[in-house]
This record gives C-alpha cells, structure tokens and sequence, in this order.
C-alpha cells in the first residue's frame, strides 16, 4: 500500500517541526537535511502534514520539480495549493473523475467534524457550522446520496456500550480499548501487541456506514452494491489507511472505496466553482443522515468515552442517564482518568489524547496493573478536530 504520507526531499528543511510533533518518532534525519519517514512505525495521523512549513508559491523555481512530479503522478489538483515539504497522498482528482462516471451511484459520509472545519477554507470565521451548505455543495459535486458519519458513530456506540458492559460484566479481556482511530490501531499492531487483544471488536464509524452504505442502503435504492462508488470525507489522513485495510470489505467489495480529507473536499469545491458561502441548506438523506447527540460528540477528545458511558449505564440500569457530570472527559492532550459509578458497577476509566501518552498505560496492561476497565485512545491531540487532513493553519510567520 502507498505510504500515505510523505516528506518531499527536494522542499523539506530540515528544520525538525514534523519530528517534534511526530507521537511515534517516526521521522528520521539530522537537522538541516531532508527527513525521512520510517513507514512501518508511521501511524499516519498526518501531524507531521499538519506542521509543515516549507512551501512557497508555485511560482517559485524551486517548486518545479515536484509540481511537475505530482502532476506526472496525477497529485496535483487544477486548483493550486501551496506545495509542503511533509504531504498526504492526496485523491481528489480520482474522485472528480469516478463522479463524472454516469454509471457509478456515487454516495458520500461526512464525518462530524467536516462541518466545522470546511467553513475555514472558505473564510468563515472558525468554528462556523455548515452542515446545510456542506450537503447542498456535495450534491452539486454529483453525489446522488449525502449521508452523515454521525449514524455510524450511533451504531459503534450501541454495539462498543454492549461489549463493554459484557467484558466487564464478565471480567474477560480488561481493559478494553477504543478501537475507532485508526493510527492508534496501528501503532498497537506495531509497537504493542500484547493489547490486541484488548481492542474493542466494533468497526470505526466510517467502516459501519461503509458497510451500511454497500448493504442496507443498496437495498433500500435498489442499486447493485458492485455500481455503487463509496467515499468517505473525513478530517484524518490515516482513515485512507483504514478504508484500505484488507479485512475492510463485504462481500468482497471495499466498504469504502475512497477517502478524502476536509482540504482536498475544498479543492473540490473551489475547482468546480462552487459558490459555497451563499449556498442554500440542504438536508443529509435518510435513513442514514439521522443521528443522536451521542454521534455529535464522537470527534472530540473523550467523546467516544461518554457516549459509550452513556450507552453502558442505559443498558446496565434502563434507565436514562441522570445528568452525570462527565466533563472530566474532555480536555486538552494527556491522559485524564475518573470513577464512574453505573447502577452497582464502579467503572474506571480513561482517556489518553495523544498518540505519546499511550505508553504508560500499555506497560500497565503488560504487567498486569493496569486499574481501568476501559481506555479510550485518539492519536492526535485534540482528537479528531486536530486531525492531519484539516485545514491547515499556519502563523504568519510560517507564510
Ligand atoms: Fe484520525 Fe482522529 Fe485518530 Fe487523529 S485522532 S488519527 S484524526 S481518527
């Protein structure tokens, strides 16, 4: 499989910023001269891609040579971006192409976060929510269904609250941890074998609709599941890695067959004109564009924490959750951890947000004294939000 992330020689410094932010110290190279990235301790998560500085306008000699290349490779979109040294794989000129494909029914799932961060890209200020638009510029882009990662975020829940209580319940395979980002699941199969174990056995959200999307949702349109092109827009470079992952199929059909991050669904839009900011609000469709509050808050740090907590204590005492004070959870980068107590359950937790936090913890589990029941683990460090394929956002210095 391709690299996925990749450290232009000709562009890069050497200045060291991606090693410094790397969770896995998988960027390799003196000071001053071009780095390397060592693939196989790679976890993807783009935040080298994130922090990268050197670029300069494409009209700097000096960019040539990789224009050029990325144009011989088919990487480069009509619409420019700057060109940085530490760059993901990107697909959307494969996509603009499959969406011109009159015989494919193209179906998209945009993950929670898309709606927050797509604005930037188009000066709105941070933080402006534009689901309406974001689905109206989707059909405009000729996607015939606009679905939301949100359902698949409620379907994870369900099925991850019920293992939980079940393995606690039965005292098998504790702790038990999240197993929805990707580049966590990576570095464990890496670096940390013993919790595999461990992993929850639940498939991420996007891998849920996915399947939904190549299942149910085929059924329900009458499409064969074989015609239907499934592409997911997601804030993270290591989801391409996921939607990749041999055992991601059904049927012997991919589940999602292509993935795309906020910045490139931007290019997409800017290339084709797309007036976005005085776009009209449209719906997702249904069924599989509803969604509860515990899908909402899957993309923050400890999100998939408290939902799960919140599933747990439904399904352990049927009743609906009293109004717990679960902020705990949430927060910046680190680990946090808390008791929560679920009917005569006393639940410990915690929540690592950061790939580089992670170790304590897993030679906890290696020496068998590790006191929590559950661990919910994001590599980067705000979560999903601070993911590799967002906008980026650079000092002025950094221009
Ligand atoms: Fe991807 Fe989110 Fe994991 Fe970052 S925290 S690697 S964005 S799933």
């Amino acid at each position: 499989m391709d690299p996925i992330i990749h450290i232009d020689e000709e562009l890069c410094t050497g200045c060291r910023r991606c090693a410094a932010v790397c969770p896995v110290d998988a960027i390799i190279g003196e000071a001053g001269t071009p780095q390397r990235i060592d693939a196989h301790r790679c976890v993807v998560c783009g935040q080298c891609v994130q922090t990268c500085a050197a670029y300069a306008a494409e009209s700097d000699p000096s960019l040539t040579s990789r224009a050029e290349k990325l144009r011989q490779r088919g990487q480069l979109s009509s619409v420019r971006e700057p060109l940085f040294a530490a760059y993901s794989t990107g697909h959307a000129i494969e996509l603009k192409e499959a969406l011109a494909d009159p015989k494919r029914y193209k179906v998209v799932q945009c993950a929670p976060v898309i709606r927050v961060s797509l604005a930037e890209e188009f000066g709105l200020p941070l933080g402006t929510l534009t689901p309406g638009k974001m689905a109206a510029a989707l059909r405009l882009l000729n996607f015939d269904r606009v679905y939301d990662t949100n359902f698949g975020a409620d379907v994870t829940i369900m099925e991850e609250g019920s293992e939980l209580i079940g393995r606690v319940m039965s005292g098998e395979r504790l702790p038990m941890f999240t197993s929805c980002c990707p580049a966590w699941v990576k570095h464990a199969e890496t670096a940390a074998p013993h919790v595999l174990d461990h992993l929850s056995s639940c498939k991420s959200p996007m891998q849920m609709v996915g399947a939904l999307v190549k299942t149910y949702s085929a059924e329900l349109d009458g499409i064969a599941p074989a015609d239907i092109l499934s592409v997911a827009v997601m804030p993270c470079t290591c989801k391409k890695f996921e939607a990749g992952r041999e055992e991601m199929n059904v049927d012997g059909l991919r589940e999602v067959d292509m993935v795309i991050t906020t910045r490139e669904l931007a290019q997409l839009i800017k290339d084709k004109g797309i007036d976005f900011i005085n776009l009209p609000d449209e719906p997702f469709d249904s069924p599989l564009g509803k969604y509860s509050g515990a899908g909402t808050i899957f993309g923050a740090t400890g999100g998939v924490m408290e939902a799960a907590i919140r599933t747990g204590y439904e399904l352990v005492t049927h009743e609906s959750i009293p109004n717990l004070q679960l902020d705990f959870i949430r927060g910046d980068e680190g680990i946090r951890t808390a008791t929560v107590q679920i009917g005569d359950l006393e639940l410990k937790v915690a929540m690592v947000a950061g790939l580089k936090y992670v170790s304590s913890i897993l030679e906890q589990v290696a020496g068998g004294t590790c006191p929590y029941h559950f661990i919910e683990v994001m590599a980067c460090p705000e979560g999903c939000v601070s993911g590799g394929g967002q906008p980026k956002l650079l000092l002025e210095t950094q221009r």
